[in-house]
């Protein structure tokens, strides 16, 4: 026969390793302010850590004062932590509401089945509210952790489902034996047996998803211009190889089109260094706006800028770089020196008839930009017209 299961021991065993992970999310949350949600997951934490010694002391009182409390401040644990996720993952308010509003009545029905005397239908009820928290948490994370999150996500929500899972088997046992107190009380210890489990690999989890929140940060920042937010060079480079590739497989062409701002160091002189900066990330803005998802807006450094354009070829391409360069001037920027004038000159390009690759592609795109500043800037041109 095996030993029995401590309570008390694993009460404070789940307190001390909620605890820590409360320090630890607080710390991570102090010096990584931008990143939302983790304050909610500390706070979680905190009321599990709380909750669980609360349960500990309910131990070593005869009236078990703490007990309902204990399991109250595990209800704000379970809710803090889901509103974490809700924040960390971007997700809407509505359902955070909607959070709020289950937890008060969560909050006021229990004491009612309280009062039914049937104290294995209350722990039935404590289980089923932290289970479908759990089916909630597995689904948003499985749903909504994409991208460089997707490791963490899934294995977290796997673990939450697992959660869920253990609580429906608890739920269906107690169901079984009639919802009486005795088999209802025996699940406990098994269950914060799995609840340390839970604690430590959610606490793991958690700093995961903020490792991989941090490493997208990293990989947006090495791919994008800090002041427009239009992709830089290297990251431009790497789109071209694999439109490249693309072109070479199935026959898409792609076109490059490179443009200049016309006279933008007169603009910064007239305007200033600030305005000059506005006009810039305007120009990206109207660019992306009226260009395909699909298209790349990249800057290549100063006023200088190159749409790569996948799928068009010929007049197509030269539509597209038209459209931007109509757009340029209706830019409303106005300054203390009165309204800014935008314009800028295109020169286009397109894979197979000027080139396969990004040296000949950017140099006759180049070539039909200084054609185009010759003739007068505020136009587009073709490469070899
Ligand atoms: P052109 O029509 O021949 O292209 O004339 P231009 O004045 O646009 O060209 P020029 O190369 O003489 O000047 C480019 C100016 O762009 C000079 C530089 O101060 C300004 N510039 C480059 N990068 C930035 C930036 O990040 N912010 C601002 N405000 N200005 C910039
Ligand atoms: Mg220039
Ligand atoms: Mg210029």
């Amino acid at each position: 026969m095996l030993p029995a299961l401590d309570l008390a021991s694993l009460f404070i065993t789940n307190s001390v390793v909620a605890g820590v992970s409360c320090v630890v999310l607080s710390v991570i949350r102090r010096h990584q302010p931008g990143l939302s949600g983790i304050g909610n997951w500390a706070a979680g934490q905190g009321a599990y850590a709380t909750g669980f010694l609360l349960l500990y002391i309910s131990m070593v009182d005869a009236f078990q004062r703490t007990a309902m409390p204990g399991f109250f401040f595990c209800f704000a644990g379970a809710l803090l932590t889901s509103l974490g996720f809700h924040r960390f993952l971007g997700l809407d308010r509505r359902a955070v509401r909607l959070a709020l509003a289950a937890f008060l009545a969560v909050l006021v029905l229990l004491p009612l089945l309280s009062l039914s005397g049937r104290p294995g239908l209350v722990i039935a009820a404590t289980i089923a509210v932290l289970g479908s928290t759990a089916a909630t948490n597995a689904w948003l994370l499985y749903r909504h952790g994409t991208g460089q999150l997707r490791p963490a996500a899934l294995t977290l929500a796997a673990q939450h489902g697992a959660w869920a899972l253990f609580a429906l088997a608890r739920l269906i046992y107690i169901a079984v034996a009639g919802f009486d107190r005795q088999s209802a009380v025996s699940t406990l210890a098994p269950a914060m047996l799995v609840a340390t489990l839970m604690l430590t690999c959610h606490a793991l989890g958690l700093v995961w998803l903020v490792v991989g929140r941090l490493q997208e940060h990293l990989v947006r920042q090495a791919a994008t211009d800090p002041l427009t937010g239009a992709l830089n060079r290297r990251a431009l480079l790497a789109r071209l190889e694999q439109e490249r590739t693309r072109a070479a497989r199935d026959g898409a062409g792609f076109a490059l089109a490179t443009f200049d701002l016309d006279h933008f160091k007169q603009l910064n002189d007239t305007h200033g260094h600030l305005v000059g900066d506005a006009t810039l990330v305007g120009v990206v803005e109207v660019a992306r706006h009226l260009l395909r998802p699909d298209d790349v807006v990249a800057r290549l450094g100063g006023e200088e800028f190159c749409l790569l354009l996948p799928g068009v070829t010929g007049d197509a391409a030269l539509a597209l770089a038209e459209r931007v360069r109509a757009a340029l001037p209706r830019l409303d920027i106005i300054s203390a020196a009165g309204p800014v004038a935008v314009a800028a000159s295109f020169g286009v390009a397109w894979y197979g008839a000027h080139g396969d690759d990004w040296p000949s592609l950017l140099k006759a795109a180049d070539g039909a930009l200084y054609c185009a500043k010759r003739g007068g800037r505020n136009r587009v041109m073709a490469a070899g017209a």
